[in-house]
């Protein structure tokens, strides 16, 4: 890892604002790596809306990073593709206006995934896309999704009430996609 990608890892939880405060527009940095952490280049991303509208699509560079620009405020998906490795879709990824949100996508070799498989060392983390019963207090009723790439606060609010939790900017296949805010905990799989 160069020394380049490594500042930028350290400043990957910062945000970013820009001289514009009336702009509606945000960025995704994204940086490739592979299992081991080191840069995976030429990652071929997608950029969707929430509602699952392609908005874009590039390759990460020789230093495993990629900057979509101009990005209008709101809640976005990344499908990461490369031959060898299983394909990885990212949904939650929040852009803020004026800021730049990073992330970072830890791919996974299919052979990996398929070994990970077979030996069920599968996730711990309920891994649905709707929202599920949290299995400590039975109830959907204070369960919420998690948001990746904007490390402001970890309980985002949204017109007093709180939203989304913040899951931070390093992102594995597994990975916690639901809070109950009740019980203070990620949802496991029952
Ligand atoms: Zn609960």
């Amino acid at each position: 890892m160069n020394f380049k990608i490594t500042l930028f890892l350290l400043l990957s939880c910062l945000m970013y604002n820009t001289a514009q405060a009336q702009t509606i527009f945000g960025a995704i940095t994204v940086f490739t790596e592979n299992e081991q952490d080191s840069i995976l280049p030429h990652v071929n991303i997608e950029l969707y809306t929430k509602e699952t509208l392609f908005v874009s699509q590039m390759k990460s560079d020789s230093v495993g990073m990629i900057m979509f620009k101009n990005v209008p405020e709101g809640i976005y998906s990344l499908k990461a593709d490369i031959e060898n490795y299983k394909s990885f879709l990212l949904e939650g990824v929040i852009v803020g206006a004026g800021m730049i949100s990073f992330v970072t996508i830890n791919m996974q070799t299919i052979e990996a995934f398929e070994l990970k498989k077979r030996k069920d060392m599968n996730c711990m983390y309920d891994m649905r896309n709707s929202k599920p019963k949290c299995p400590i207090c039975n109830s959907k009723k204070e369960v919420i999704p998690y948001v990746y790439g904007l490390p402001a606060e970890r309980l985002v609010k949204n017109e007093d009430q709180e939203l989304y939790v913040l899951g931070g900017c390093i992102v594995r296949q597994c990975r916690p996609l639901w809070y109950c805010k009740r019980d203070k905990s990620d949802v496991e799989k029952r």
